[in-house]
């Protein structure tokens, strides 16, 4: 299985040197300090190694050729080691679909190295897979360096079980329990970080949950609202069309009634016309007044004067009878007709005459007789002549006087007609006015109630106006509150029966609703989103954190899995390799026995606990480390430091082999490791190569006649004067020469 080496410029090999493994057992000889080692470095070099201690070194410069007189230093070393990556059953030892496997690494002397797998770059941790895969482990156990064959007695128990490890195969156990571990602590990292987020969110959650909560009561409010809102409006706004008709209806019928009216009352309280009415009633009665008044003085004068020609007229005829003796005196015929036509004259006046105008008459008939027979009774001498005259004088005047007198009686009769009538007129006028003051009073008080009837329709008006208004203002704040579906309401034909109490008690119920959906608040569109986000994050999170825990549950049941078939294997391993172990031994040392025992642990309790509590993931340090229990034939030795150094060789070699027996490994590389043993020892180990190389490849690098004598391929490493080592296959008598 391992086919090839090439070495370049790795420490004494200066120039490319091939070793070729194509036979079970390999022995390179050569004298001291020519370079055998080296080989055994370069392989473990190749294969990853870390410490450059245990590649005889201190820096990366110390593994490149250093140069000589004659050969130039490098500029890096590198070993190939070749696989055959193809078995006898046609598997693949190695995890690759190659048939060949190349494994190079090569360091610079800046002290960084590069890895490759068939010609690839690849990590280290990839090599170290690979071979991990393979059989071949880290811990070097199938490499035994010079003067370390005894290396695994000395290593601590813990190193003791990694190796033990390495070696049952189990490694790729602990790689795969690492590679879990990370994993798991990664996810560990997740969750925390998942649960840090989550329980930053969760009161953000908690917040928007109550507000949406709220905002979902909010719209419970706001569907309430819009019902309420729709009846409301429907009706408000056919009762305020109704009523204005209505006010405008009023208003028209009232100015109508108020024109009537006020027309009315201009007529009839007119005051020019009344007034005029009265004036000339007034000035009619007082002239009339007047007249009476001046016709009674007038005829009272006459009546006065009448007296006195009356009284004149008696003197004159009282002393004409004392002359006048003849009783009969003829009379002209004239005088006679004259009297009579008098007397005719006033008994026409006296016809439908008042008392007055009668007096008067009868006093002028009185008057007419009595001249005449004043007149007709004198006697004819000259005194009587004289005293005729007189008489006629007078009883003319009396007749101018009577004539006067009887006129003015006649004015005044209709003087004072006129006055009765004006005095009447003036009542009438009076009872007019009264009834006119009546009707005024009822106008006007039919007037003032069409204003106050407008002003009532004004106000109502008015009123209707603010509720126009205010029903404005609602719609806008409804639709401000709940939307403008709150606006979609079928128009009502006519105004239900119902009293206004109702639609007031809904406009209460609707201011009530307003204020509760303002202090709810808007319509919440960014909170709902926000929380739809959140909730959503928060879910997510939720997911994740269950994928995460079902992982990290899953890696720690893998680990578990992991521990419990690497404690199958180790026990079973350890009892396997125990066996062999005692074989080998009771087969160095001719007798006694030697075991591998766990070491007894002083485990601390809270530690252990506190591992637990991880996913109940066992730490490493927990587990016991390997103790070595010998007993020699015949002699009594407790402790491995009272063995020789042959016996401690032969301990480890016993040991080595029984290890590489139970789980061979691809090969075995044995630097000197028969150093120490004897003649007869020797040959044990001689037998014991040539039966390990049944199931491992070995390589062995010795001085020992014995050992090489059982070897198949033999080379030789020599060095010149310019320090370079060089490789010659040899036969095994120039093998002896060689090692020597
Ligand atoms: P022995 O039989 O005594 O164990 P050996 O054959 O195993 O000897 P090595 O130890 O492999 O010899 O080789 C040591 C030689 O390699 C020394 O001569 C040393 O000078 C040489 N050497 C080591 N490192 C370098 C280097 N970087 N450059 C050149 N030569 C080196």
């Amino acid at each position: 299985m391992l086919k090839r080496l090439e070495i370049v410029g790795f420490k004494s090999f200066a120039r490319k040197t091939v070793l070729d493994f194509s036979s079970a057992t390999t022995a390179i000889v050569g004298p001291n300090g020519s370079g055998k080692s080296n080989v055994a470095e370069a392989f473990r070099f190749a294969l990853g190694e870390q410490s450059m201690k245990s590649m005889r070194g201190k820096r990366a410069e110390d593994l490149i050729w250093g140069g000589s007189h004659s050969v130039p230093r490098a500029s890096r070393a590198a070993v190939v080691i070749v696989f055959d990556n193809l078995s006898a059953r046609g598997s693949r030892p190695f995890k690759i679909d190659f048939d060949e496997v190349a494994i190079e690494r090569a360091v610079f002397r800046d002290g960084t190295s590069e890895y490759s797998i068939n010609g690839s770059r690849v990590r280290l941790r990839d090599v170290v897979e690979l071979l991990a895969g393979a059989n071949i482990g880290e811990t070097g156990h199938h490499i035994i360096s010079q003067g370390e064959a005894d290396r695994i007695l000395l290593a601590s128990p813990r190193d003791r079980r990694a190796m033990l490890e390495d070696a049952l195969g189990l490694q790729i156990y602990e790689f795969k329990k690492h590679e879990a571990a990370k994993k798991l602590e990664k996810t560990e990292e997740n969750i925390a970080q998942v649960n840090a987020l989550r329980r930053e969110l969760t009161p953000h959650v908690r917040f928007l949950e109550s507000q949406v909560k709220k905002l979902e009561r909010a719209d419970a409010l706001r569907t309430e609202l819009i019902d309420l809102a729709r009846t409301y409006f429907a009706i408000e706004d056919v009762y305020i069309t109704q009523e204005q008709l209505k006010i405008v209806e009023e208003k028209r019928a009232t100015e109508e009634r108020l024109v009537v009216v006020s027309t009315e009352l201009e007529q009839i309280a007119d005051p020019k016309s009344a007034d005029r009415g009265t004036v000339q009633r007034t000035e009619a009665l007082r002239k009339a007044e007047h007249e009476v008044y001046e016709l009674s003085g007038m005829r009272t004068a006459l009546s006065r004067e009448i007296g006195r020609i009356e009284g004149a007229l008696a003197e004159v005829q009282r002393r004409a009878s004392v002359v006048v003796s003849e009783p009969y005196a003829k009379v002209p015929r004239e005088e006679l007709e004259a009297l009579h036509t008098e007397v005719e004259t006033q008994i026409k006046i006296l016809a439908g005459g008042s008392i007055e105008a009668l007096r008067a008459a009868l006093t002028a008939i009185h008057t007419a007789i009595k001249i005449f027979f004043t007149r007709h009774s004198m006697p004819h001498d000259e005194y009587l002549s004289d005293e005729e005259d007189a008489a006629h004088k007078l009883e003319r005047e009396h007749i101018t006087l009577i004539e006067k007198y009887t006129a003015v009686s006649v004015r005044l009769e209709k003087a004072e007609t006129a006055r009765a009538r004006s005095r009447e007129d003036m009542i009438a006028l009076e009872e007019t006015s009264r009834e006119i003051r009546r009707r005024i009073l009822d106008v006007a008080q039919a007037k003032a109630h069409e204003e106050g009837e407008r002003t009532k329709a004004e106000a109502r008006e008015f009123e209707l106006t603010l509720l126009v208004e205010a029903l404005e203002r609602d719609k806008q704040e409804v639709v401000v509150l709940g939307g403008t579906e709150a606006m979609a309401y079928v128009a009502l034909p006519a105004a239900p029966h119902e009293e206004r109490k109702m639609q007031e008690d809904r406009h209460r119920t609707l201011e009530r609703l307003k204020i509760r959906l303002e202090e709810a608040g808007g319509t919440g569109e960014d909170i709902r989103r926000e929380h739809k986000e959140v909730s959503e994050r928060e879910a997510f999170l939720t997911t994740e954190l269950n994928d995460l825990a079902k992982s990290a549950a899953g890696l720690g049941a893998l680990i578990r899995d992991l521990d419990t078939e690497l404690a199958k294997h180790f026990s079973e391993g350890l009892e396997k390799v125990n066996t062999s172990f005692g074989e080998y031994f009771a087969l160095m040392f001719g007798g006694g026995s030697a075991r591998l025992a766990l070491e007894e642990l002083e485990t601390d309790e809270e530690e252990a606990e506190d591992c637990e509590k991880l996913n109940n993931v066992p730490q490493e340090e927990q587990r016991p480390g390997i103790e070595i229990a010998v007993n020699l034939p015949k002699k009594k030795v407790r402790s491995l430091m009272q063995l020789s150094g042959g016996e401690r060789a032969l301990t480890s070699i016993a040991l080595i082999f029984a290890m590489s027996q139970v789980n061979p490994p691809p090969f075995l590389i044995l630097d000197e490791t028969d150093a120490a043993l004897d003649e007869a020892n020797s040959h044990r180990y001689g037998d014991m190569i040539k039966n390990l190389a049944k199931k491992s490849q070995l390589i062995v690098i010795t001085h020992n006649r014995e050992t090489m004598s059982r070897t198949n391929i033999l080379y030789g490493v020599t060095m010149g004067g310019d320090g370079v080592s060089k490789l010659l296959s040899v036969k095994f008598d120039e093998a002896i020469v060689v090692a020597k």
